[in-house]
């Protein structure tokens, strides 16, 4: 079951059950919210027919107006899922590159009425033949716009040459063109962390230009695991060691880690796991965290509210996490 298991944190935030609905009337942050998840129709269809519970109404996956309206963010980061059509786990049919082409065109379109306060974040699966033109093909329609990928769904793993050469040319690209990336690195093999930290900063980031890189859930899949601890570790000692290099801006995002509620395969935090990741996230520095909701998991201010609550952080720290990064 590796597949549905890659997949479980997109299943998780399809299945909290306890979200509201309503946004609060008056927020009370300007805050950017860098993960927030958009679908097209055809591929909510698709996903219910692999029956994935779909605990909101389609709108809140699929329409933007009401994903603005309930996320609460000012500004948002629209991350697209077209890499799901370069998996066949999930979805078999002969048609997978133009449903991705359809996916990323959709999210295109959606943020293009929302210039000023929503990126879109486009995807691309990095092993596929058509990655580079389809990275090269978003770019030309939408300058500004990022690149989602997820490592899981697409079973990347950088220890392969393979898979590094291709990985490296994706990131050259990105680079070169100041395309902004948000990985989502574990590729949920379970010695997945350190030597593939080592291997992004050694063979990939040493070598191409300055670039904005941001890693999804503090290097994990969700919650706060070993696994996402040692993954911080690594990053922490690889920093030390300034083998991280510094013309890049490199952000850790901690969306879906601070959970205070269960979500389908993921528990939420004990107090212990609280005060830990406490800790951890005073050593990361909070000019080096991008906060994210992972919207529909939680909305903006939900989750904002969750960390001031939960990691009891001070009005100037929140001032310092929800900040729009550059
Ligand atoms: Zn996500």
């Amino acid at each position: 079951m590796k597949s549905f298991a890659s997949l479980f944190l997109l299943v998780a935030m399809f299945s909290c059950q306890q979200a509201t609905e309503e946004f609060p009337e008056e927020p009370t942050l300007q805050l950017h919210d860098a993960h927030v998840h958009l679908m097209s129709p055809a591929m909510v269809a698709d996903w219910k027919a692999m029956g994935i519970p779909f605990s909101r109404s389609a709108a809140n996956y699929m329409d933007l107006d009401t994903i603005l309206a309930n996320n609460g963010g000012a500004t948002i980061d629209l991350i697209g899922m077209g890499y799901v059509y370069g998996n066949p786990d999930y979805y078999a049919g002969d048609d997978a590159y133009e449903r991705l082409v359809a996916e990323n065109d959709y999210l295109l379109a959606a943020a293009g009425k929302h210039p000023q306060n929503v990126r879109p974040f486009f995807a691309v699966d990095p092993l596929k033949a058509y990655a580079l033109e389809e990275l090269e093909r978003c770019h030309s329609r939408a300058p500004d716009a990022g690149l989602k990928l997820h490592f899981s769904t697409s079973q990347v793993y950088l220890t392969e040459p393979v898979h590094l050469a291709k990985v490296k040319s994706v990131f050259e690209f990105a680079a070169k063109n100041r395309i902004p990336v948000l990985l989502h690195f574990d590729n949920w093999h379970p010695k997945f962390g350190r030597r593939d930290l080592e291997i992004l900063a050694d063979s990939i980031l040493r070598i191409i230009p300055p670039m904005s890189l941001t890693i999804a859930h503090f290097g994990g899949s969700g919650g706060f695991s070993e696994k996402t601890k040692s993954f911080v570790s690594a990053y922490l000692d690889l920093r030390r060691a300034e083998r991280l290099p510094g013309a890049h801006t490199f952000r850790l995002d901690i969306s879906a880690v601070g959970l205070d509620k269960d979500s389908e395969g993921v528990d939420r935090l004990s107090a212990q796991e609280w005060s830990q990741l406490r800790t951890y996230l005073d050593s990361i520095g909070m000019e080096n965290v991008a906060f994210g909701s992972d919207y529909p998991l939680y909305t903006a201010q939900e989750y904002a509210a969750v960390l001031r609550d939960q990691l009891d952080l001070s009005a100037e720290e929140m001032k310092r996490l929800l900040q729009q990064p550059d």
